[in-house]
């Protein structure tokens, strides 16, 4: 990515304070997704990184991971599968749950899905604490799948997400933009 397309795109984030609650800076990512030139840039940016990294699927996390991972997906030439909140997948399902500030919650994956040769690229598009990206790999590890990547568009690095997912991770890259 260039330094003029890196801008462009972080030009197309709305900061948004005190979003869903008090205190939080809430990163909205709708401008880009309505610039067609900053959604395709963002697109080939994750494209790259999925050649770059062998991967033969692609996960998007719920809700705005999917709609950044279906494009790549479809550019890459590579299937689709979706990590949804508990409850909400028709199938025979894995779940995990893991740790939010307050509480847990479960995200939950189509098992039959993956497959022992897929190789599963992980898109969202915020990295905050890592724990629904942690959750998200060991459902890939549980599907019997290897772990190509984590990408993101953005990374809030104060939160220690790195970190968290660092065992998770292993050899696997954790990209952000
Ligand atoms: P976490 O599990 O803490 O890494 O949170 C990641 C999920 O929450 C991602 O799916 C993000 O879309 C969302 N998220 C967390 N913090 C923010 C933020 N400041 N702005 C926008 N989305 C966020």
């Amino acid at each position: 990515v260039t330094d003029a397309t890196r801008e462009l795109l972080l030009s197309r984030i709305r900061d948004v304070p005190d979003y869903p609650k008090p205190g939080v800076l809430f990163k909205d990512i709708t401008p880009l997704l309505a610039d067609p030139v900053a959604f395709t840039a963002l697109t080939d940016f994750f494209v790259e990184l999925c050649a770059r990294h062998g991967a033969t699927k692609v996960v998007g996390l719920e809700a705005r991971g999917f709609i950044l991972a279906a494009p790549v997906a479809v550019r890459a030439g590579l299937g689709f599968v979706p990590v949804r909140k508990a409850g909400k997948l028709p199938g025979a399902t894995l779940g995990q749950a893991y740790e939010l500030e307050y509480g847990t919650a479960e995200i939950e994956i189509h098992a039959e899905d993956l497959s022992a040769d897929d190789r599963v690229m992980v898109i969202d598009d915020v990295l905050a604490t890592g724990g629904t990206a942690e959750a998200s790999l060991e459902l890939i590890r549980r599907a019997g799948a290897q772990v190509a990547g984590v990408s993101v568009l953005m990374e809030l690095g104060f939160l220690a997400g790195r970190d968290r997912l660092g065992a998770g991770l292993r050899e696997a890259p954790l990209e952000a933009l």
